[in-house]
């Protein structure tokens, strides 16, 4: 089948050449990402490969319909980007990678805390500069913090499992309460509860309509003085703002990011060049005690060859008319008028 792949770089190529080695898929790899403007590209291919920042709004996928593609086949987890409902008026069917390596993104959430914590950021540039002064680097022991785990899912749950090995009272927030969290001993809370009591708060759930800017104000109100706040879910939980005057009052004492609510105009690209045209991303880099990455979390060799496995199982099954176990119930999940 031949498969447009849209937002590719070289990374990309390596690891979906490699999985389709034996040619059966023709892959044409588009370096720029899909929206409205370059939907047309897509004409006539049955099938698109997308990420995390295509935009398939309503007129993206009216345009891809027109060009007679059926199927959307995501490369990520979250579906965030594309408009359900209009989707399913079209027909299209819709794929993703459901996991690919939880591991990677646990383990990159339990990095970023760290480095906050005992400012190993700071301290690669100081040691480099020949300051070895110890001032400003006082961290805390992570044994006997209480860390709240918001989504308790598959990355959630990894986490939980991370923080308990340190010795973490873990409590947890999600709409299903996960087995493999209470025993390893998780107590659920109220959203507000859990917030308030935690050192360290780490978010894993979806970004959905009910979870957007599910850290604002509010939120950032009820939390203790100095929070740990870490996020590698998706940017649209956190109202950027409202945590900008959580770190400018110091409520917020670190924050973590390997995603951002406006990323789609920064991420995966070399912008050193460019002068910053975000000023909230802007303030966000003078904080001593924030520490962003570039939504590379799930960005492990492991997870690259299952993204690229996986996308080509569910390649083959629509292509063989065959249920597909990683196909969207958009049926379930469309917004229908
Ligand atoms: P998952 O589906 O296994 O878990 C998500 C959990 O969130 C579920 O337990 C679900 O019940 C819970 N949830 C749903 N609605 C909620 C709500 N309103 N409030 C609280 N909890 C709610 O997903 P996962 O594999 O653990 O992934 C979690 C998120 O991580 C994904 O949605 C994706 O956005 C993000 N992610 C980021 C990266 C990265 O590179 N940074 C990579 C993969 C996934």
């Amino acid at each position: 089948m031949r498969v447009a792949i849209f937002s590719t770089k070289p990374y990309d190529r390596q690891f979906f050449e490699a999985a389709n080695c034996d040619g059966k898929h023709e892959f044409v790899f588009f370096e720029t990402p899909l929206n409205r403007e370059t939907a047309p590209l897509a004409r006539e291919f049955p099938a698109v490969c997308v990420f995390v920042n295509d935009n398939l709004n309503a007129a993206t996928l009216l345009t891809l319909s027109e060009g007679d593609t059926r199927l959307i086949a995501l490369r990520c987890a979250g579906y965030n980007n594309i408009d359900l409902t209009i989707a399913r008026e079209l027909g299209f069917t819709i794929t993703r990678v459901p996991a690919y390596s939880p591991y990677a993104v646990a383990e990159h959430t339990i990095g970023l805390m760290l480095a906050l914590n005992r400012r190993i950021h700071r301290a690669y540039n100081r040691v480099r500069n020949g300051n070895f002064a110890l001032s400003g680097m006082l961290g805390f022991d992570m044994r006997d913090r209480t860390a709240a785990v918001i989504g308790t899912g598959k990355i959630g749950a990894l986490t939980a499992n991370l923080l308990n090995a340190f010795g973490c009272h873990l409590v947890g927030y999600d709409v299903y309460e996960n087995p493999d969290c209470i025993a390893l001993g998780m107590e659920y809370l109220s959203l507000e509860k859990a917030l308030s009591v935690a050192d360290i708060i780490t978010l894993h759930c979806p970004l959905l309509p009910s979870t957007h800017h599910i850290i604002d104000d509010r939120a950032i109100a009820c939390m203790k003085k100095g929070v740990m706040l870490i996020n590698t879910s998706r940017g649209g939980l956190i109202d950027t703002q409202a945590v900008i005057r959580g770190l400018k009052s110091e409520q917020v004492g670190y924050l973590g990011m390997d995603v951002y609510e406006k990323e789609q105009k920064l991420f995966f690209e070399d912008l050193s060049d460019v002068v910053m045209q975000d000023d909230d991303f802007g303030r966000l880099l003078t904080f001593p005690n924030v520490l962003i990455t570039g939504h590379q979390a799930f960005f492990t060799r492991e997870a690259m060859t299952e993204i690229a496995h996986t996308t080509l199982i569910n390649l083959n099954d629509f292509e063989a008319n065959r249920p597909c176990a990683n196909n969207l119930d958009l049926e379930k999940l469309a917004v229908i008028p």
